[in-house]
């Protein structure tokens, strides 16, 4: 029964399981406390003295039995309300025992509820010689009899039976040894064994926490080798189609096309680009490039790469108007060249559906951009040689995949993000992937000026939005329609929508506005009469979050801007400075923030770095909340936290990328161990498909 119920309520369905619920605090019972020691910051005491009172009190409801226990330094208080006949037979006045309990405090006076107590024989009291562990538990199961501490005493026994053998060591040598990043001192991890006895039952607060970095490390150290290996072996054995040469087209663009000089930054990447695609090898990179660095042109240059080598290439984005808007800008890039460019998105209408999907078939179809519309099983290419995700963050790992089955020799895969992801979220998060940075914005672009302002201040707000509309730019206002479904929120957006109008009345300005609610039809028609500068001044929600690029609008006014994280202020923020003028962005607040949305507002106006932000995002929020990390399940370790253990985490990194640059199948006899337990891992690695 209790063994269903732990399998239930806390997932334990072998030893592993329990050996892997850790204890998230301790109790010291090797100790015995003075009474004199109780304080108002004393949780748990254990004391031995003689009890000097015994008395039931209250009736029925209110019946208790109530004890004093003294010793040398003071007197303490003992109540029960549960069991009494039992505890009056165990305590008589003038005994000795030892105590133990939660300390609370009763009309000023210490007192122990429940406490746990056993006569003292001679003076030995039969007490631990380690600290006590107390697990995570649920309310069932405490009912059931397995708090907490009981849950220690099915460990206790687990640990007993286990010996060494069973917990073997499965560092490496070169592994077990390292140089402590912060002291520089060198220095050797706890054995497994060791480390999974102290971690339940130490004997010292020091090797407690010796063990819980052995195994933090050990977590983190696999999760970085499991991806090692998988990137190895992609590059070792995935074959890849090559693009082998430059030709008529990426040059032809290059020289009489492209708009503008490349940043140092997209020449970089571009090369990286080259150098995978021509290797032979499935590509498989990560482009994280701040909002505004210039990604697009990136792309269609990878593209006309692979065109130039005889393959099709197909472009995603999440948004019906972001791929509408990818779409428009590259056939507009195109239009001097003898390339057939086609938009899928949900919305195309059958006839050109069926149009395109026989272009992509027969070969015809040079680019297909579209949205989560091209991964449908209908969408054949005859030579699918490059598939882009842009705004990746809203892509699962498994969308992904499925790119790869759209070809006999896999597709290279370039996955952009306008979200910068920090560099130990990106390790741990993508590590699969290469990685490849745009950290310089295209010359000529002025900072983003960002101010905090006060509800209050609207009415100056609404005047400075005028004086740049009068100077013939545009305006985005954006309400916090979290959820596209909360009626609240639709309701408030409508209200702010109503009050904008009155604000900027008709008809000397027009007000345009897309949300989630609207058909696709609707929303589009808005964003064009927007982009055509039919009217000046657009409220949205964020579906207008990613990558519309209208380089006119030069206002971002965020209403209630304490209800948005730090990236999707970033991100929205990114849609103005688009152009060379200059740009600002307004944070709408309540006066009564709390300290973390006070510290969020602060951030952006202090910088316009992503890749700062996102840091920070990572600081406030933990790698839980970021986006596109959640479902990637790769984040959830049992022990390690990739924010308070980043040296931990680059260590190691570190050690996961020499071990399997020295020894890159785990052949050596000196890593036997760590394979003889990446095998005994069932399902966690791709192990069996390696050996
Ligand atoms: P993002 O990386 O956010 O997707 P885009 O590709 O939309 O950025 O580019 C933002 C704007 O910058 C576009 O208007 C684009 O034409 C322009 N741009 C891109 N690269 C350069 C460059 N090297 N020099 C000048 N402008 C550029
Ligand atoms: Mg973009």
């Amino acid at each position: 029964m209790r063994a269903e119920l732990l399998k239930k309520e806390l997932g334990i369905f072998v030893f592993q399981d329990l050996l892997e619920l850790f204890p998230y605090r301790h109790l010291d019972r090797t100790k015995i406390n003075l009474i004199r020691e109780i304080g108002p910051a004393t949780e748990y005491i254990q004391v031995t003295g003689r009890i000097t009172s015994v008395n039931t009190l209250g009736d029925k409801r209110t019946r208790r039995l109530v004890a004093e226990i003294r010793d040398n330094s003071g007197v303490l208080e003992l109540v029960w309300f549960q069991g009494i006949n039992g505890v009056q037979k165990l305590i008589q006045v003038g005994g000795e025992f030892l105590v133990f309990g939660r300390v609370s405090f009763f009309q000023g006076s210490p007192q122990i509820t429940h406490p746990e107590i056993e006569v003292l024989q001679g003076q030995a009291a039969d007490r631990p010689e380690y600290l006590e562990p107390v697990y995570p538990t649920t309310e069932k199961l405490k009912v059931r009899g397995l708090g907490g501490r009981q849950l220690g005493k099915l460990s206790l026994v687990l640990l007993n039976m286990l010996k060494e053998k069973d917990l073997p060591e499965n560092l490496p040598e070169s592994v077990l040894s390292y140089t402590d990043p912060e002291t520089g001192e060198v220095k050797r991890w706890l054995p497994r064994y060791e480390a999974y006895r102290q971690i339940h039952f130490p004997t010292q607060p020091a090797l407690y926490q010796e063990a819980v970095r052995r195994l933090k490390f050990e977590e983190l150290f696999l999760a970085q080798l499991r991806l090692g290996l998988i990137k190895s072996r992609r590059h070792r054995s995935s074959k890849g189609v090559v693009f082998g040469q430059v030709g008529e087209m990426f040059n032809g663009f290059y020289t009489h096309h492209l708009p503008f000089e490349l940043t140092g930054a997209q020449k970089r990447v571009l090369k990286e680009i080259r150098r995978d695609t021509g290797s032979g090898r499935q590509m498989n990179r990560l482009l994280q490039g701040d909002v505004g660095s210039g990604k697009t042109i990136v792309a269609l240059l990878a593209m006309l790469l692979a065109i130039d080598n005889g393959y099709q290439a197909c472009l995603m984005a999440p948004t019906e108007i972001l791929s509408r808007q990818h779409y428009e800008g590259i056939s507009a890039l195109l239009k001097d060249l003898p390339l057939k460019v086609r938009l899928l998105t949900g919305s195309s209408k059958s006839k050109s559906r069926k149009e395109v999907l026989e272009m992509a078939r027969e070969g015809r179809l040079h680019i297909l951009i579209g949205t989560h519309a091209v991964l449908e099983e209908a969408v054949q290419f005859q030579r699918l040689g490059l598939a882009i995700v842009d705004e990746q963050h809203r892509f699962g790992v498994a969308q992904r995949a499925k790119l790869w089955s759209k070809a006999e020799v896999p597709p290279h895969v370039l996955v952009m993000t306008a979200t910068p992801i920090p560099r130990t979220l990106a390790m741990t998060a993508y590590g699969d992937l290469d990685y490849s940075v745009m950290d310089e914005l295209p010359p000529g672009r002025q900072p983003i000026s960002t101010v905090h302002r006060f509800e209050d201040r609207r009415p100056q707000v609404m005047d400075f939005i005028r004086h740049e509309v009068g100077k013939g730019r545009q305006a985005y206002i954006i309400f916090p329609l979290i959820e596209e479904s909360e009626k609240l929120d639709y309701e408030d957006l409508m209200r702010g929508y109503e009050n904008i109008k009155a604000w900027f009345p008709e008809p000397k300005y027009w007000v345009s506005m897309v949300h989630g609610r609207q058909t696709n039809e609707i929303r589009d028609t808005n964003m064009q009469r927007f982009l055509a500068k039919d009217t000046q001044i657009m409220v949205a929600t964020t579906v207008i979050e990613v990558g519309v690029n209208v380089p006119n609008a030069t206002v971002m006014v965020i209403e209630s801007a304490e209800k948005f994280g730090l990236s999707q202020l970033h991100q929205l923020r990114g849609r103005v400075g688009r152009g060379a003028e200059k740009s600002f962005c307004i944070l709408l607040t309540s006066p009564r923030l709390g300290k973390e949305a006070r510290e969020r507002m602060t951030i952006l106006t202090e910088t316009n770095n992503g890749f700062k932000i996102a840091e920070k995002d990572l600081e406030i929020r933990g790698p839980g909340d970021i986006e596109g990390t959640r479902q990637s399940g790769l984040l959830n370790f049992k022990l390690a936290n990739i924010v308070q253990d980043r040296v931990w985490l680059e260590l190691a990194r570190d050690k996961a990328t020499s071990l399997l640059d020295e020894d890159p199948d785990l052949m050596g006899e000196e890593n036997r161990v760590l394979k003889v337990f990446l095998q005994s891992q069932h399902g966690k690695t791709a192990w069996s498909k390696i050996s």
